[in-house]
């Protein structure tokens, strides 16, 4: 797979002229795109295309000088290198800062902005993670992340996966990794068999937009599938590239087809460079609101926002109270109040 690491040769692979502004948000925010994702791209509308605008440079991302780098205060929150441990019973280790793209809109940017890549993790970093572990038990589930960690020689990956699985209290792994989506000639079956061996063992994938579930992303998804390693997925509500609720719905219904189970809707994180990617939070209620008479529920994640200075995640819900007191009486066509209906219930 060919890889471009500037936006000169990104953008004569695409077969268009590059912008001037290119060179100047490079400097800042590093491009690396492969000929894979190039190719979903349309060039002759490579401006509002949803594919190009996840993956090529916009002067918006010098126009956002206001946000933090780690607004989700990840760095204050690791009790040894490369841990954080926010929530009780699990933690994010972060494998690597390897990615097989630098996504305009991630919320890691500071594992691989110039002058902040995050090197591979060492077999020392490795131990020190997996003692962590040992001595903290009501930890039961670990998020290898990164980066991705599908990005590391095979390998390197093994050993990471063999260690935090060697822990006693461990019980499920997730691997969260966007090669399916970017690189998906990457999951082979040599790959699959080693994760299926896993007990506890998830993948997280990260789809986007529909046109990103090409004969290639489904042919590795499937194969992750039918070798019974459990997939979902997680979405980010990106301005410009998937936030209406029609787009959404494909991508959702597609993912389901292919036994994907929608996990996350996320808010973009206000990181540094991404402003431009926020829809705010109406415009996902809003999605919800229009899925809930017409996607399964099957087919619906969870949107939520992940709270500044390390506050978690939070799920959010269209508001249904205003009708709460009341529910329609299918028998006397009238509506009777709602806890008069769970008295009739419960008898
Ligand atoms: S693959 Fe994930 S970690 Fe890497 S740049 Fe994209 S969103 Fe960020």
């Amino acid at each position: 797979m060919k890889f471009h690491t500037s936006a000169r040769t990104a953008f004569e692979a695409l077969g268009v002229r590059i912008p001037p502004e290119a060179a100047e948000v490079e400097a800042r925010f590093p491009v690396y795109v492969n000929d894979y994702y190039l190719k979903l791209i349309d060039p002759a509308n490579w401006r509002n295309d949803p594919i190009a605008r996840q993956a090529l440079p916009d002067r918006a991302e010098l126009e956002d000088d206001s946000s933090s780098f780690d607004p989700l205060a990840e760095e204050i929150q690791m009790p040894v290198a490369r841990l954080i441990h926010r929530f009780a019973d699990r933690v994010v280790l972060l494998a690597t800062g390897r990615c097989a793209m630098r996504c305009r809109f991630c919320f890691r940017k500071r594992t691989w902005t110039t002058g902040m890549e995050l090197d591979d993790i060492s077999d020392a970093e490795l131990e020190e993670a997996c003692a962590y572990l040992r001595r903290t038990p009501a930890v039961r589930e670990v998020l290898i992340s990164g980066g991705d960690p599908l990005m590391l020689p095979f390998e390197h990956f093994r050993r990471i996966v063999d260690a935090v699985a060697a822990v006693e209290s461990i019980e499920i792994i997730r691997i969260a990794t966007r090669l399916p989506a970017v690189w998906p000639q990457r999951i082979d079956a040599e790959l699959c068999d080693y994760l299926r061996r896993i007990p506890g063992l998830w993948v997280a994938t990260h789809f986007n937009h529909p046109r990103e579930l090409s004969a290639e992303a489904r042919r590795a998804c499937a194969l992750l599938v039918s070798s019974g390693v459990p997939v979902i997925n997680q979405t980010v509500l990106l301005k410009g590239v998937n936030d209406d609720a029609e787009t959404l719905e494909q991508l959702f219904r597609s993912l389901v087809a292919l036994r994907v189970k929608p996990h996350y809707l996320f808010h973009v994180d206000p990181v540094r460079g991404v402003r431009h990617f926020a829809t705010g939070i109406g415009k996902g209620l809003e999605i919800l609101r229009a899925f809930r008479p017409r996607l399964s529920s099957l087919a619906v994640p969870t949107f939520a926002i992940d709270l500044p200075e390390g506050g978690g995640k939070v799920a959010l819900q269209p508001d249904y109270s205003a009708g709460a007191e009341t529910y329609w009486d299918i028998h006397g066509k009238k509506a009777i109040p709602y806890r008069m209906m769970r008295c009739k219930e419960s008898r």
